[in-house]
Parts: structure tokens; sequence; C-alpha cells
């Protein structure tokens, strides 16, 4: 099956994408590397009136150092976000996870800013992006605007972006001395979306625990971080089974997934405090 597209517009500048994004109703998308949208466009998941392509805007991309922070330009691809010496320095989360995501051609045209913006339950940058505590930055007919990677994601494929807006950039707060930063996760075959997946990140002010592949949304684990936070390790596993919620489909049942979620984060600890078995 083909898309079904109205028209295509490559945008010259981000004005000039919201301008195109604004007039179209609701209806225009935007094409960054395209990996997900223009499947889900061929199997007519999804339609627009407007493909606005903002692939050459140069200002939504490069990795920069902020003092505290750092800004991941939403264009910055895959394959860089896994070479990038700021992020493997700052972010190593990030650049770990990108061995995980797909293939390499899918690598080389995927976007960071495209990954976040489908908020792909099963992706793993979403669920990085969470366990880091990240701030988004948003561009609209209105201005910009800054939002906290807690408030981003609403639910199955679901943001707080508007139509006509721009995901700019992503801010990562640089790894304090002594952060600890692990991603686990279990699939069938190299490559293909986990089947469950686990971000741990310890700071001094506590843990962060987010999962990919159990629910609808990336989401914080709270009740295992409290645990977590208290050394109880057995009752951190125990909270997090009780607090995903994951489906059965063909590749794994709910309750396998469960499992999963336990081991994986006792693997995340013992990987941390370098038991690794
Ligand atoms: C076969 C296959 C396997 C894959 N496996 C994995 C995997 O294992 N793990 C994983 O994490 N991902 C996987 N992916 C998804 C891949 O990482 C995509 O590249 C990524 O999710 C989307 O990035 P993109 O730049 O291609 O976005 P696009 O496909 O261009 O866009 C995706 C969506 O985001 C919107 N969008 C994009 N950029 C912006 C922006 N800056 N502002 C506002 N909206 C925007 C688009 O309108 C669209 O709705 C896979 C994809 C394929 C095709």
């Amino acid at each position: 099956m083909k898309a079904s597209v109205g028209g295509y517009a490559r945008a010259t500048d981000l004005q000039h994408a919201i301008k195109l994004l604004d007039s179209a109703d609701g209806m225009a998308r935007v094409l960054a590397g395209g990996q997900s949208l223009v499947a889900a466009m061929n199997m007519r998941l999804t339609a627009g009136d407007l493909l606005v392509d903002i692939s050459r805007l140069s200002e939504l991309r490069g990795v920069t150092d902020e003092g505290d922070t750092i800004r991941i330009g939403a264009l910055t691809r895959h394959v860089e976000v896994g070479d990038n010496a700021l992020i493997k320095e700052h972010a190593p989360l990030l650049a770990d996870a990108v061995k995980f995501i797909a293939h390499a051609t899918i690598r080389n045209r995927g976007t960071i800013g495209g990954a976040l913006a489908h908020a792909d339950p099963a992706a793993e940058f979403p669920a990085c992006v969470l366990a880091l505590g990240a701030t988004l930055q948003i561009m609209g007919p209105d201005g910009g605007r800054t939002i906290a990677v807690e408030d981003f994601f609403l639910g199955l494929f679901e943001t707080d972006l508007e139509p006509e807006e721009v995901l700019m950039a992503i801010t990562i707060p640089k790894a304090e001395a002594g952060e600890r930063q692990v991603l686990q996760e279990v699939t069938r075959r190299s490559g293909d979306y986990a089947l469950a997946g686990l971000c741990l990140v310890k700071r001094q002010a506590g843990h962060r625990l987010t999962m990919l592949s159990v629910g609808e949304q990336p989401e914080l684990a709270t009740g295992a971080m409290a645990m977590l936070d208290a050394g109880n390790i057995d009752g951190a596993v125990a909270a997090l089974r009780a607090e995903i919620d994951p489906s059965s489909d063909t590749n794994a049942s709910a309750s396998y997934r469960r499992h999963i979620a336990g081991v994986l984060l006792r693997r995340a600890v013992d990987q941390m405090t370098g038991d690794v078995r």
C-alpha cells in the first residue's frame, strides 16, 4: 500500500516550518528522519494534507555544552547520539541506548526528536530522557516554550505537542560525579523492539527508574524508586512488578513482561554495583 499525502513542502527555516504547519488546520505532519512517519503513512495508520520537511533546518542540529546541561538538537540522528563525545561523557545512557535501536539504516536516518515526538512506548529514547529528567524546547506560532519531560508523554503515541508545533531540542542535566546510568533490555533478536526494557539512574538525590514496552507510555516507577533509595532491592522488584501495566501480544504475555521487569531491575542494580553475573 502507498501513503496518501496531499502535498510536500521543505521548510527553509524554523519560522517557515511553523507557518506551514499553522496553515494546514492540524492536517500537516512534520517529517524528520521519516523512519516511523513514512512507515505509518504507508500502512494508512496516519494521513496528512501536507508533509512539512524539517530535515535541513540547521538550527535543529548539533549537541552543545550549556554549563550544567547539554542541549541536543531535535534533528540529531541516532548514530550521532551514539558517537557524540558530550553525550557519552554527560548522558551516557543515551549513547548506550543507540546500540539497542533497530538497525544501522534506521539509526542513520532516525532523529532523537522524531523518536520523542513519535512517543512509541517500546522505543528507547523516551524512557531514557524521562529517567534523565530532561527538559524539552518547543516552538509554535505563539513562540517558544519549555516543558519538563514528566509532562510531555500523555499516552500511547501521544505527547503534549500541538500539530503546529516543532520540538526544537532536548536539554539534559549533566551527570554528577559518581552518577550511574544503566539500560537493560530483553529482545528476541538484535535490533528488535524490546520485549521489556529498563533505564535506571542513580544520583545523590535518589534513583530514577523508567521502563519501556510495559505500558502505554514511559513513566517513572516511583514505588520502586523509593524502595531503591531505601536500599531494599526485593521491595523494589515487588513494587516495580505491581506498578507497571504490561499487555499481552504475539511477542510476550503480560505476566512474562512483569517477570522480566524484576529480572532487569536486579541486573541493572548488579551492573551499577559491579556485581555483574
Ligand atoms: C523497522 C524499524 C525498527 C525500529 N526499531 C526501533 C527500536 O528498536 N527502538 C526505537 O527506539 N525505535 C525504533 N524504530 C523507530 C526509529 O527509531 C525512528 O527513527 C524514530 O522513532 C522516529 O524518528 P524520525 O526522525 O524518523 O521521525 P519521523 O518518522 O520523521 O517522525 C515520527 C513522528 O514524529 C513527528 N516529528 C518528528 N520530528 C519532530 C519534531 N522535531 N517536532 C515535532 N514533531 C516531530 C512526525 O510528525 C511523526 O509524527 C524503528 C523503526 C523502524 C522502521
